[in-house]
């Protein structure tokens, strides 16, 4: 079987520096916060090229947090992609502001920058462009927006470390820039975690107090907040695999090379815009792709899966239904064609098997499969 991720093979590799961060928190004791999370907030914002790092507990209370430190709350909007993880919206709704939906870039998937400016209204406060599967969102644009209608933008770089729009690493240009460290994401901790990102003082200090119970000394509460502190063993975790980041994401950029390679007959990436059998993704001119997912659009998407899944291939849907027709916002009154990209998108995408240490062997077995799976349907599909 070919795995979709493979967290055991990435800890066989790193393995003896893991094991000797983790004694050392254990040994020291220091399990929340501490040392380990300093040096760790320290390294990732140098890695960025911000001013401040401040750990948190997942990528969900990271936006939620960066929400409220950028001044959204109850009776504002946020604007948000519509074809996201659930979280990215999630977290503006928890911050007590409520998200409206844009449309995706069908090229970029990333948020469509021409239907921004639609969704502004008098109660709008900030804009979260997602580096959606690894690939920057076309920020340029959305700062002049946000400039124009003085709004804070909250980089969601939760699938992006160490992706670059424009040759500046994502989660370092927004007002408050969030990550997280999920375990399967391309810098992953050993449980939960996450991080706000920002130049701004005044946010990293907000974000400070709010993750630990609106406090700086003990005892003493300035404000209402949360027990959304990052543990020391993740920010140990964390800053041995910083060192490996950039290695692992050009191995992925390696491997999605290697698809293309073996794909793209199928997929007849002729620029002529015409529907093709199987579309591949592709890296946009402002960007460097990390490729936290490889993701291919076919309108077969359930049969393709069924028979990757057949032939011992591991694939996944990010993501299958668009945020605006989930239950949980069903009282937002939306309905099926109101983001008709994104839900295009969502009966289309499927992720091929993707993780740095993919073999050649497994990426040409991946391949074969999808190829024979073309062989017998995908032809057909295409007339
Ligand atoms: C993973 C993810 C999140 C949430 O991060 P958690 O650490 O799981 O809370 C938010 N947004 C996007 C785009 C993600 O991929």
């Amino acid at each position: 079987m070919i795995p979709f991720v493979d967290l055991q093979a990435q800890y066989r590799a790193i393995k003896r520096e893991v094991d000797e961060a983790i004694a050392r928190v254990v040994e020291s004791a220091a399990f929340i916060l501490g040392r380990e999370v300093e040096a760790f907030e320290a390294a990732f914002a140098e890695y960025l090229g911000a001013k401040f790092c401040v750990g948190v507990n997942s990528g969900t209370a990271a936006i939620q947090l960066a929400v409220t430190a950028c001044g959204a709350g109850a009776g504002d909007e946020v604007i948000v992609p519509a074809n996201t993880f659930f979280a990215t919206a999630e977290a503006v709704s928890t911050a007590g502001a409520t998200p409206v939906f844009v449309d995706a870039d069908p090229v970029s998937h990333t948020i469509d920058v021409n239907k921004i400016e639609a969704a502004i209204t008098e109660r709008t406060r900030a804009i979260i462009p997602v580096h959606l599967y690894g690939q920057a969102a076309d920020l340029d644009p959305v700062f002049e927006i946000a400039a124009r209608h003085n709004l804070s933008v909250i980089e969601d770089a939760a699938q992006a470390h160490g992706s670059l729009y424009k040759g500046r690493r994502v989660g370092a240009l927004g007002r408050a820039n969030c990550f997280s460290f999920y375990p399967g994401k391309n810098l992953g901790a050993y449980g939960e975690g996450g991080a706000v990102v920002t130049d701004d003082a005044e946010v990293a200090r907000r974000v400070r107090l709010l993750r630990d119970h609106g406090s700086e000394r003990k005892y003493q509460h300035d404000i209402i907040g949360y027990n959304f502190r990052l543990e020391g063993i993740q920010g140990a975790v964390l800053n041995v695999k910083l060192k490996h980041l950039d290695g692992w994401n050009e191995l992925r950029r390696a491997h999605a090379a290697r698809y293309r390679e073996l794909l793209s007959g199928l997929s007849g990436d002729g620029g002529d815009g015409e529907a093709r059998a199987l579309t591949l993704p592709r890296e946009l001119p402002y960007a460097r792709h990390i490729y936290h997912l490889y993701v291919v659009q076919t309108d077969e998407r359930d049969a393709l899966q069924k028979h990757l899944t057949a032939a011992g291939v591991q694939t996944g849907i990010h993501y299958p239904v668009p945020i605006h027709l989930q239950p949980a916002y069903a009282s937002l009154g939306h309905r099926a064609g109101d983001f008709p990209v994104a839900e295009r998108e969502a009966a289309r995408v499927l992720s091929l098997p993707m993780f740095p240490e993919l073999t050649g062997e497994q990426i040409e077995r991946v391949a074969e499969a999808v190829r024979a799976f073309a062989g017998s349907q995908l032809s057909a599909a295409r007339v």
